[in-house]
């Protein structure tokens, strides 16, 4: 019989370039994407039945699937999506299918709860316990049986002599619906003018029901939402599902509120704070087909819709949708690729587009809505640079002379205050007045950072955390350390000094309490609860504060400083749509920006309110230097814990690059972070022109390399966003 087993490929979410083959036993159908347990080793995994054919593999060593879930297929969409990924990133395809089966619970349907119901019988002796059950019971519910202890106060023991004697019956309560199906018609909006055309062009692309980017494109408090809900309406009318990429999951407390006003239900949330079970009870909603609608981080994006019909990534341009770690990935582009390969439309929102998606609006690669005016009228912040040069703070401050007589008059205004800066902890650096001795963390070349309400140091790299001592570690001397530069604790301490009427809130992501309590202190700002809110980067995105009439920017030079190649465009998109925060709701914003560059060409856009002048230098820079997106980058990171075997490999691969016309290797140099998690690292830069296979390259260069052995590793960031 052996010879004519049928043999199947299966891939496996493990770090193996293909999928192995594997026999189906007698009796047992499968098909591609189907979802099998197989052994590994000596090891039971679980895997997917992929395309094409399983190899011949020798008599006696072919192992048989042991299991077929009873679970729909992972769509062929979402196959060819995997393999997409793994070719583009670079990375094992099994690494791309661990990130869609992460759900492992989710494989066999729910089970559901026991419970019991009344069945009017009797009990052989009544006691008082018992007729309190039975009291309990006789609205002829099914009960569960904890629930219904504790509602006849009994012990369970009571209930189970109940089932014995046939006085209550075991039923199963079905699993309620983890969400109801979202409708369409339930609240829509008026919307204005431009709003309906903006709503129209999105309805018709949904209507094509073939692939389509469409840049949404307008001004913080524009209506984008408002605007890209139609699109969802009409995806959920048409019977597809529907995605919604959020960049914050902090953020997705008021998107949820507005989603549920609109559409008369909550989507599904997916995140990395979903608890295990309700991650198993959406994934496998989405699979069969129960959930319509997902809002989600950038992982979201491997769920495995079968009727995906529209992606919306809302703040396209953020940093967040890159995931830094295993399979490298920007989850804006991706999405994209989704859309293409499965044939649906994907909607691209943002106030401060990414250079990329608007020049390939530019070039009529994308379709582009523009939504230039605010809803009610409002106009956009006024923005004026303050020059530290001219209005220095005072000696050990950070506020300049203009920025805090802004804030008393909005004080004095009864709105409130928005101080951005984009630095977590009381202070960047510490360092002995004495000796002059800097705090360094042991894993990383990085300086250790004061986290003063948590009265340690601690490292942002690596996490590790010391307590802060009284004395120098190096000279002995008592109370001789000194904070160097603010962060967002120190800034908050100098305005509890300067207003001491003020409630002032710091928000970090870092400070205990995890999203909830972001959710919370988010919508506690929105209700006017804080008069000054000091915060980082969060802050940032997407809210709506109706009090807030100004925004004050910290530190403008930080983002510019960098040596990044998209540190113009970084500063630009965060400092638009932090000052972008001022002034919504009827109310006049204004933004101050402290900075000692007032000349630098972003400083200049940000104040004459002029995106274009922005788009057009940083385009030119672009395209003049051939970098992304007029050339590609990826780079590559070589580490080990040896700092010697880092290097020579590094350089061994150096030596051994492509000779190829339109491929160049730059490097290998020590990365700026040096030393990570007590990694040594060495970056290799790869430039390539437009035209050619720059991955193919990549992965044929690095085949034929040695392996990396012992603690050497090497790193693929295609597209890289960090350069660290
Ligand atoms: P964006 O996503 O462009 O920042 P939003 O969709 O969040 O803009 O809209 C900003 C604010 O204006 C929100 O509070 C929203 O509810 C309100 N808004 C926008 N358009 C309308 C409309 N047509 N009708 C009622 N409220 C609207
Ligand atoms: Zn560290």
């Amino acid at each position: 019989m052996a010879e004519t087993e049928k043999i199947v490929p299966v891939l496996l979410p493990v770090a193996v370039e293909r999928a192995y083959s594997y026999g189906v036993p007698e009796g047992m159908a499968v098909a591609p994407g189907d979802i099998v347990a197989v052994p590994l080793g000596p090891q039971t995994r679980i895997g997917v039945v992929w395309d094409g054919e399983g190899e011949a593999v020798a008599r006696g060593r072919l192992r048989d699937i042991l299991d077929n879930f009873d679970c729909p297929p992972i769509p062929v969409e979402a196959r060819r999506f995997i393999d997409w990924v793994s070719n583009w990133t670079i990375s094992a395809p099994g690494m791309v299918l661990r990130m869609v089966l992460r759900a492992p619970e989710a494989l066999g349907p729910p089970v559901p709860a026991r419970g019991v119901r009344y069945t009017g019988a009797r009990p052989e002796r009544i006691t008082a316990a018992r007729a309190r059950v039975i009291e309990t019971v006789s609205d002829g519910m099914a009960w569960l049986k904890r629930p219904l202890a504790e509602a006849a106060a009994v012990s369970p023991g009571v209930i189970d002599g109940l089932v014995d004697q046939g006085v209550l019956e075991p039923v199963e309560i079905p699993v309620p619906p983890l969400v109801a199906p979202p409708d369409p018609d339930h609240a829509p909006p008026e919307l204005t003018e431009a709003q309906a055309d903006a709503a129209a062009e999105l309805r018709k692309a949904v209507a094509a029901d073939a692939f389509s980017v469409t840049l949404l494109d307008g001004v913080t408090g524009s209506g984008k939402t408002e605007v890209y809900f139609e699109a969802i309406a009409a995806a959920i009318a048409a019977g597809r599902q529907v995605l919604v990429l959020l960049p914050e999951i902090a953020l997705t407390g008021e998107f949820l509120d507005r989603f549920t006003a609109r559409f008369g239900t909550r989507p599904a949330e997916w995140h990395s704070d979903l608890t295990p079970a309700m991650r198993n009870r959406v994934w496998r909603g989405v699979i069969t087909g129960e959930v319509r609608a997902v809002v989600g981080a950038r992982s979201a994006l491997f769920l495995p819709f079968p009727e995906l019909g529209l992606i919306v990534v809302d703040e396209e341009h953020d940093l967040a949708y890159k995931q830094e770690d295993r399979v490298i990935y920007n989850a804006r582009d991706m999405a994209v690729v989704r859309g293409h390969l499965a044939g649906f439309p994907v909607v691209l929102a943002s106030a401060t587009p990414s250079v990329e998606s608007r020049n390939n609006a530019d070039r009529g690669r994308y379709a582009r809505i523009e939504l230039p005016e605010r809803f009610s009228g409002t106009v956009v912040p006024k923005i004026e640079a303050i020059d530290l040069r001219d209005h220095p703070p005072e000696r050990g401050a950070f506020l300049s002379p203009p920025l805090i007589a802004a804030i008393e008059a909005t004080l004095a205004g009864g709105e409130q205050a928005l101080l951005f800066l984009n630095r977590r902890g009381y202070a960047p650096l510490t360092l002995c007045r004495k000796c002059g001795h800097r705090f360094r963390c042991r894993n990383c070349s990085a300086w250790l950072v004061e986290h003063r309400f948590r009265g340690t140091l601690a490292c942002h790299h690596c996490g590790h955390e010391e307590r802060r001592p009284q004395a120098c570690p190096e000279c002995g001397t008592q109370d001789s350390l000194v904070a160097c530069g603010p962060g967002v604790e120190r800034v908050a301490e100098e305005a509890a000094a300067r207003f001491p009427e003020a409630r002032i809130l710091v928000l970090s992501s870092d400070l205990a309490g995890g999203v909830r309590r972001l959710r919370e202190e988010l919508a506690a700002i929105a209700r006017g609860e804080f008069e000054i809110v000091i915060g980082t980067q969060l802050v940032a995105k997407g809210h709506n504060f109706p009090e807030l009439t100004l925004v004050g920017v910290i530190d403008a030079d930080i983002g510019l400083a960098s040596g990044d190649p998209r540190a113009a465009e970084r500063t630009f998109q965060l400092l638009s749509q932090v000052t972008g925060r001022a002034g919504r709701a009827g109310r006049e914003g204004r933004g101050l920006i402290q900075t000692h560059a007032s000349d630098h060409p972003v400083i200049r856009a940000l104040i004459a309110g002029d995106r274009e002048r922005f788009y057009e230098y940083e385009i030119a820079e672009r395209r003049s230097a051939h970098l992304p997106p007029f050339g590609r980058l990826a780079s590559l990171i070589v580490s080990a814990t040896d700092r010697g075997l880092a290097e020579a490999y590094a350089r061994a691969l150096a030596r051994a690059a492509p000779a190829v016309s339109g491929f160049s290797v730059l490097g290998p140099a020590e990365a700026p972070l040096a030393l990570i998690r007590g990694r040594h690292r060495f970056r290799l830069l790869v430039q390539a022109t437009l035209d050619i296979d720059m991955q193919g390259h990549i992965r044929r260069w690095l085949g034929a390399a040695p392996a990396p052995r012992g603690s050497l590793r090497v790193s693929i960031d295609v597209d890289p966003q960090s350069f660290l």
